[in-house]
């Protein structure tokens, strides 16, 4: 076991206390393959524990705080996550495969999470309508109740950030699912949250596997709301589990997301943004920008400048902080390598390069392929590795059909200096997020982010995130 661990990982949050599995899984360090810790492979009854402790929660001091008094506690949580930045930065390095400094931004953006919901906590309020002669009508947000929230492994710490900082600050009892592939900040985060003051109960973490405790998790009817980010593929299992007991789901699942370059685009301030949209977190992001539209007017030029930059990217362990670290798993380094196999019949525009990898890591080369036809399976498909394709086209029509053409609909970005132009395919393209000469993977806390197609429905981060994990209660008072 690493030295970087203050708590032992084998251990699940349940109302309050530290609880062992019946059994264990192996956590694997991605760099090298070697054994990193055992984790609870929490079961069905662990998950009724857990629902049954945040239930208890609602009904004892967390439900009976004001907005002010949960929001309070959020700042504090922030505070104390930012005395922890580095030993949080460390575990998702050594647990995700993430190179140091991304993992770092990561503990960042959670207490950013903390800081903006615990900021907003008590600036919900609802309306009054006017109605008949005699009558007062008011509305109330309210939380849903105990919230389910089934995170993935690529970026645990902000999505944890994002759904229970929202989940909490709505006054709803959490309990959080995180992957079994990655669970170390999950676990580092509740201890943390309990030193802050969050009453027993509010958040209870039980990791296991996902046809195990996720399962459970998804189809419990003491649940009044399931957030999961992940694959498609799962996405629709928890709905149809969510579905038995008619709950409300957020489902936040991937992409296929464009970047659209016009001949007109200021070719030196988009450079990083291409590049670093499809390689960040290797390329293991949901907004991750898969798919490089050029005209052809600077197709040449932009091929040339994403190879030199693809060529200079290095490979490594997490904790060297190069630019890119390992795939999270073997498994996953296998999926990858299935796609690049598939672009066969393309052409390699760059690669970069592997430094001091060793063998037992789960590494894979950073790869841009070029001219490549919008049918293509790498064009169309969510590869989950860092993987771009170069797409060139002619006319704006050409690049609204192309980038519209997938299943997919979470985040696109316009590179252009005509203004019409940005207005006009803000409007038409059919995506969650769009940004115009910038591009956001992964980031703004204050910016609603959600998909559209199976890229998932339902809204997270910002204030939209308050709205989703609260219900909409209508008081009519008839006083004459
Ligand atoms: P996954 O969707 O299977 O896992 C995500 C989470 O769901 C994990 O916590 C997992 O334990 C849980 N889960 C799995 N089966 C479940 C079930 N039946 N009921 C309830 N919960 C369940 O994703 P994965 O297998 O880890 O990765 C596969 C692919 O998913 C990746 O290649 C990638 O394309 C995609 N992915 C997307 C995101 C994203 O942010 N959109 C994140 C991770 C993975």
């Amino acid at each position: 076991m690493t030295d970087a661990l203050w708590f032992d990982p084998s251990l699940m949050l349940i109302g309050g206390t530290w609880r062992a599995a019946s059994d264990t899984l192996p956590l694997i360090n991605p760099s090298d393959g070697s054994d990193l810790a055992r984790i609870a492979r929490g079961q069905a009854q662990d998950i009724d524990g857990a629902v049954a402790a945040a239930h208890a929660a609602r009904e004892s001091d967390w439900g009976r705080m004001t907005a002010t008094e949960r929001g309070r506690i959020l700042t504090e949580i922030e505070r104390c996550v930012l005395d922890r930045v580095d030993d949080l930065a460390t575990l998702e390095a050594l647990d995700v495969g993430k190179p140091l400094i991304q993992a770092r931004a990561d503990a960042v953006a959670l207490a950013r999470y903390m800081e903006f919901y615990g900021g907003a906590a008590d600036k919900i309020t609802g309306e009054t309508i006017p109605y008949l002669d005699g009558y007062t009508v008011y509305t109330l947000r309210e939380p849903h109740g105990v919230t389910g929230h089934i995170v993935p492994w690529n970026y645990p710490m902000q999505i944890i950030g994002r759904s229970v900082g929202a989940a909490l600050a709505m006054g709803n009892a959490c309990v959080l699912k995180p992957a079994e592939e990655a669970c170390l900040t999950a676990l580092a985060f509740a201890h943390i949250a309990a030193e802050a003051g969050l009453p027993d109960g509010a958040l209870n973490v039980v990791p296991g596997l996902g046809s195990e405790a996720g399962a459970a998790l998804a189809s419990h009817p003491g649940v009044q709301h399931i957030s999961f980010t992940g694959s498609v593929r799962t996405g629709a299992l928890v709905q149809q589990a969510a579905g038995a007991n008619v709950v409300p789901v957020t489902l936040e699942l991937g992409g296929k997301s464009p970047q659209l370059v016009f001949d007109d685009a200021d070719l030196d301030a988009a450079l990083p943004f291409l590049v670093n949209a499809g390689v960040q977190n290797a390329g293991q992001t949901c907004s991750a920008s898969s798919r490089i539209l050029v005209q052809r007017g600077v197709y040449e030029e932009v091929r040339k400048r994403m190879s030199a930059a693809y060529s200079n990217l290095s490979v490594g362990p997490a904790l060297d902080d190069l630019r890119i670290g390992p795939l999270i798993s073997a498994r996953q380094k296998q999926i990858v390598e299935g796609f690049l196999a598939q672009g066969a019949d393309l052409t390699i525009a760059a690669q970069g390069h592997l430094q001091d990898a060793p063998d037992s890591g789960a590494y894979v080369l950073p790869t841009l392929f070029e001219n490549v036809p919008p049918d293509h399976t790498l064009a169309r498909d969510e590869v989950f590795g860092p993987v771009q394709v170069l797409i060139p086209f002619d006319t704006e029509e050409d690049a609204l059909r192309i980038a519209n053409s997938t299943d997919y609909g979470l985040v696109a970005s316009v590179w252009t200096r005509d203004g019409a132009r940005q207005m006009r395919l803000a409007k038409a393209l059919r995506s969650g997020q769009v940004f115009i000469n910038n591009y956001g993977a992964g980031g703004g806390v204050e910016l609603p982010f959600g998909g559209i197609g199976k890229s998932g429905h339902g809204r997270e981060k910002g204030f939209e995130a308050l709205y989703g994990f609260s219900t909409l209660k209508t008081v009519a008072a008839h006083h004459g």
